[in-house]
């Protein structure tokens, strides 16, 4: 299973999927891209990366911005609609996640009293859902309602979320799962490991666990769950391809 993400000047689509088919190694059933241009689109498909890809062949993949996954199954059939990423209720929200959301259950009953419509089996669509019910009711920003849902969350993760109506930032963090952010030049790389970023940047991330990354195509801000700023430690790549 493995996370791919660009935000930047280049297309977002051949990079994402380019950096899937390295992760390809780390074993999936299932893979996803969203993209965001003017609105988001998600497209996901249970099986290979290879069968996304040709499935989306004379699409308008268009985008400077997007989020990839490929899923190994942990809640939930490997099927399209369980697949990543997955989408809010508003459709606004599009997010991949790797790992697991072991306190699932009670989040989703409470998500369905307040009316929240389920489309998939996983534990990602309920942290998804309250992560969206936060930023609808309790939070000035989605940066604000990822820090407030994941002081609930128990369990692993990496997650990365698109928003529609703020289309310069992607949101990650993580917790018990890997995520490099590569730096580029007015752009940003973000994945599982270095493979998929190396041929674009030296210049890497290793983001730690409760950090929170907000990502814009010029700008890298981590912060602690205290939304403290954290100053980003440089590594250089010095791995071949
Ligand atoms: N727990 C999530 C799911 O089953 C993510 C699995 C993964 O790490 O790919 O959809």
């Amino acid at each position: 299973c493995g996370i791919v993400a660009y935000i930047g000047s280049r297309e977002a689509y051949p990079i994402i999927l380019k950096g899937l088919q390295r992760l390809e190694y780390r074993g999936y059933d299932s893979a996803g891209v969203a993209l965001l241009d003017n609105t988001l689109e998600v497209y996901k498909k249970k099986g290979k990366v290879a069968e996304l890809e040709a499935s989306l062949v004379g699409k308008n993949l268009h985008a400077q911005a997007g989020i990839g996954h490929t899923r190994w199954a942990t809640h939930g059939e490997p099927s399209d609609r369980n697949a990543h990423p997955h989408r809010s209720s508003s459709g606004k929200l599009a997010m991949v996640h790797n790992g697991i959301i072991e306190n699932f259950a009670p989040i989703k009953k409470e998500l369905i009293g307040k009316g929240y419509d389920f489309e998939s089996d996983t534990d990602t669509e309920v942290l998804l859902h309250f992560i969206d019910d936060i930023y609808q009711n309790d939070a000035e920003s989605l940066e604000e309602a990822v820090r407030i849902a994941l002081k609930r969350i128990v369990g692993a993760y990496v997650i990365i979320l698109l928003d529609q109506d703020h289309p310069d930032t992607l949101i990650a963090a993580r917790k018990g799962s890997p995520l490099v952010i590569g730096i580029g030049k007015n752009e940003h790389f973000l994945a599982s490991d270095a493979s998929p970023i190396i041929e674009y940047t030296k210049e890497v991330v290793y983001i730690n666990d409760y950090e929170m990354a907000i990502v814009k195509p010029d700008e890298l801000v981590l912060k602690n769950p205290g939304n403290e700023r954290i100053t980003p430690f440089i590594t250089k790549l010095d791995m071949e391809l």
